[in-house]
């Protein structure tokens, strides 16, 4: 949802919480924002740590939940991981991964050849594919040039 209007993103946001009977409160906006503002499929955790500085009166349990029902209605997505903490995904649309087993980002790619991947035939008949991702593990630029000053 990159490069949409802050005040467009706020009217989603409102129009989501009417549809799901959500009450819309300056805190659930706020970790909405943050959340799309976010590139890295952020942790509970790391979305605590940000929203505190702006609310510091705000609990653990509060961001935990606001995710958890934002991920369950379906405004965001939860990205597959096995063991560890879950993490949250604000781009819904149809993109793929790229995990970096070293320092544990992910990192979203788009590619039009993957979006229209060839399901077999096998697969076909004995499950009903809704949607398919795919996930690229390795290493980022980052970790295979530790020595690198990025800019
Ligand atoms: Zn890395
Ligand atoms: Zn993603």
């Amino acid at each position: 949802m990159q490069g949409k209007e802050p005040n467009t993103l706020l009217q989603d946001f409102i129009e989501k919480c009417q549809v799901h009977n959500l009450k819309v409160t300056p805190q659930r906006v706020a970790i909405y924002r943050e959340l799309f503002d976010s590139t890295e499929h952020p942790t509970v955790d790391a979305m605590f740590q940000v929203v505190k500085k702006k609310f510091p009166n705000i609990s653990y349990d509060t961001v935990s939940r606001t995710m958890l029902t934002f991920a369950e209605i379906g405004m965001v997505d939860l990205v597959e991981v096995y063991g560890g903490a879950k993490r949250f995904d604000p781009n819904v649309s149809n993109h793929h991964h790229l995990h970096c087993v070293s320092c544990g980002k992910i990192f979203d790619f788009h590619s039009d050849h993957y979006n229209n991947l060839e399901i077999p035939d096998d697969v076909r008949r004995a499950f009903t594919v809704l949607t398919s991702r795919v996930v690229l593990k390795g290493i980022c630029e980052k970790c295979s040039n530790p020595g690198k000053i990025s800019p």
